[in-house]
This record gives structure tokens, C-alpha cells and sequence, in this order.
């Protein structure tokens, strides 16, 4: 009786445990782009990778130009050097920034070069340490309007989020040189920002967009649903030969950077696979759509 017990107290922990770790997006509805199948719970997986790899430094490198990477192993950070001083895009959590710092260090610059700040959306492992980021570097924080209210509420140990200049649609920013064009891409927020510049590489020029998340909630409200209705067609217009996200996998990062330690062309520049995650994203987006209508029905 006692060993009974004891394999019932087992069980009983492992099935708790595996219910709280199986909290999250749901695993399905499942879509497979390209050969692969994924579910809302794998790509959360895939984005987010483990607590380990979230603060992990990975090897800063250059992506093209005068673009570098200076994030982790699962959450982006890119610097734009310029004559004039830098900008970073996504400062990730704020336990990460004394790992970007030293990221942009190996790269060969100062992070108290930093001038701008910009971010792609408000959530905390994209932009909590924007106020650390000020502190450290007094760079100019700027954000799209409607990340504006939730940016706001994002006080990591009670600092307010600063915020010296609100950017609208279209709207772009320049410094040395390098502009910076921020284009509305709501859904996984209210102003989630795409963003694009030129890159010069062996004289030639060629068009980079800085992806925002288009992954979809578990539940779509019809204004939601319209943002992303808007977001899938702009992203689609973007001229794009090399794409990024502030998430790495979002771009298959770690098979390109394998390829670039290898040598030989810019594996970054690849315009077939610069719409995939927009492929993916938005083959989900209908999934669950249909789901949702489908359960609606009486
Ligand atoms: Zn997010």
C-alpha cells in the first residue's frame, strides 16, 4: 500500500508539473508552411527558446553594412553604426543589458555612442530595458503612438519608460547618414513597428526590413483582426533583400550565421526567405480565424 501511495504522489506531481508547463498558447490549430508544421505553441517555443537561451549572449556579428546583431540567443538587439553615433533597436529585458553592452563592445564600438533608441514592440523582452539603456547611454528613446499607453506601464523596478519623441506611420528617423523608416505592423501590439533602411555592401545597396512580431493572440477581436488584415498586405510591400526579427528564429539566424562563419557570400542577403515569417504568421492568423468562427457557429 505504501509503494502505491507513493507512485500515486508521483504521478500526481509529474501531472501538475506537466499542466503548468503546459500553460501558454494552445497546440493547435497547426499549420505547415514550407514543409514544416507549426502550432501557436511551437512558434512561442521556437521564439522564446529556454530562460537560459533568453539571456544568453550570442556571438555579436555584422548582418550587413553597418547593421550588427548584439542580442541574445532567442531575443534580438541590432546596433546601426554611423559617423554621427549609433542606434539600438530593442534593449530585451533589462537583465540583459550589461550583455548587449558588452556585445557592442566585441563589436568594436561604445555603447555610450548609443544616440537613439527604438524598438519594435511594447512587450518586456523586446523593450524593459529601455530605461537602463537611457540611464547608461542618454540616447533618445523613440516610439510608435500606439505602443505609447503600454510603454508606459512598462516600469521595471518602478522606473517610468522614458520616452522623448512619439513617431507616427511612415514617419522616419535619421542620424549620420542612416535613415530609419518606421512603419505601423499592429496585431501582436497596438503599434508594433517594422522597420526599414539601405545597407551598403561591395558597393551595392540593398533594402533590410527589421521585422516586428506578427504572431497572433489566441483570441482575435475584430479590431485586432484588422490590424493584422492591414499588417500582412504592408509587410508583403516592403522591398526586401536582407529581413530580421526580434526574434531570431524569425529569420532562421543561427543555419545563417553557421553559413556565415563558413565564409562565402552574405548569407544575410537572401530575398527568397525575406517573407516566410510573414507566410507562417499569417497562415496561423486564418487558422485560428476559422477555429474561432468554427466554435462561434450554434
Ligand atoms: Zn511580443
Amino acid at each position: 500500500m505504501k509503494k502505491l501511495s507513493m507512485i500515486v504522489l508521483i504521478l500526481s506531481v509529474s501531472l501538475s508539473y506537466a499542466q503548468t508547463a503546459g500553460q501558454g498558447p494552445p497546440d493547435h490549430p497547426s499549420v505547415t508552411v514550407q514543409g514544416r508544421t507549426y502550432t501557436p505553441r511551437s512558434i512561442l517555443a521556437r521564439n522564446m527558446g529556454t530562460p537560459e537561451d533568453q539571456t544568453t549572449q550570442f556571438p555579436p556579428h555584422k548582418i550587413i553594412g553597418n547593421i550588427y546583431y548584439v542580442g541574445t540567443r532567442t531575443l534580438s538587439s541590432f546596433l546601426i553604426v554611423t559617423p554621427q553615433g549609433n542606434i539600438l533597436i530593442n534593449s530585451t529585458y533589462e537583465r540583459n543589458v550589461p550583455t548587449i553592452e558588452k556585445s557592442v563592445q566585441q563589436s568594436g564600438f561604445k555603447f555610450s555612442d548609443i544616440k537613439i533608441l527604438l524598438g519594435t514592440h511594447a512587450h518586456g523582452d523586446h523593450q524593459e530595458g529601455d530605461a537602463a539603456v537611457k540611464q547608461l547611454t542618454g540616447a533618445q528613446v523613440m516610439m510608435m503612438a500606439e505602443d505609447v499607453p503600454a510603454l508606459r506601464e512598462m516600469k521595471p523596478g518602478g522606473k517610468e519608460h522614458p520616452i522623448d519623441k512619439i513617431l507616427h506611420d511612415g514617419e522616419s528617423v535619421t542620424l549620420g547618414g542612416t535613415t530609419l523608416v518606421a512603419h505601423l505592423t499592429a496585431g501582436h501590439t497596438r503599434g508594433c513597428t517594422t522597420w526599414t533602411t539601405k545597407a551598403q555592401e561591395g558597393g551595392k545597396t540593398y533594402n533590410v526590413v527589421i521585422n516586428c512580431s506578427l504572431r497572433p493572440p489566441n483570441v482575435l477581436t475584430p479590431p485586432i483582426t484588422d490590424e493584422f488584415n492591414r499588417s500582412f498586405k504592408r509587410v508583403r510591400s516592403l522591398p526586401c533583400d536582407v529581413q530580421v526579427g526580434d526574434h531570431p528564429a524569425q529569420y532562421d539566424m543561427q543555419t545563417k550565421y553557421a553559413k556565415l562563419r563558413s565564409g562565402g557570400r552574405n548569407p544575410f542577403i537572401d530575398p527568397a526567405s525575406c517573407k516566410l515569417e510573414a507566410d507562417i504568421e499569417e497562415a496561423m492568423f486564418h487558422a485560428i480565424l476559422a477555429e474561432q468562427q468554427k466554435a462561434a457557429q450554434p
